[in-house]
């Protein structure tokens, strides 16, 4: 059997690249606020009327914000595989960017085992298979 393709769940979000994947944010070319998801018709600061963006990959690493469990079936856009297995969900702060993101944790990894200040790193895990391909999410993993 051959392996199936991997594909992005949401096309665009992030690189494709297993060793060293990065999410895919937007920055103002007029004021450099950058944005993820993707702001694409305007900015955001109420200071600025900037209206075009450029694709910014962001930090690979931040530090844990905050994190829960989730333990029901979260909303679009994220997928789920079926049947529903909680995971851990951690807001992590990019320094860089200044700015927070959600992600979930890579299997294994209790809300227990996080603390608030530690380094998380990012990967691309499997979120499901289908007919045709693999679909790949990012997830936050602990900074060995
Ligand atoms: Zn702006």
């Amino acid at each position: 059997m051959t392996a199936k393709p991997k594909v992005a769940a949401l096309e665009g979000w992030f690189t494709l690249d297993e060793q060293a994947p990065q999410l895919l944010g937007s920055r103002c070319k007029t004021c450099a606020t950058v944005y993820f998801p993707k702001q694409t018709s305007f900015c955001r600061n109420p200071a600025c009327e900037g209206t075009e963006f450029e694709e910014a990959p962001l930090s690979r690493r931040g530090r844990v914000w905050s994190c829960t469990n989730a333990s029901y079936q979260p909303p679009e856009p994220f997928v789920a595989p079926d049947p529903f297995v909680p995971f851990t969900i951690a807001a992590v702060e990019l320094e860089a960017e200044r700015m927070v993101v959600l992600g979930q944790v890579v299997a294994g990894v209790e809300v227990t085992d996080l603390k608030v200040g530690q380094e998380m790193e990012l990967v691309l895990d499997t979120l499901y298979t289908d007919d045709e391909s693999e679909k790949m999410i990012w997830k936050w993993k602990p900074v060995a």
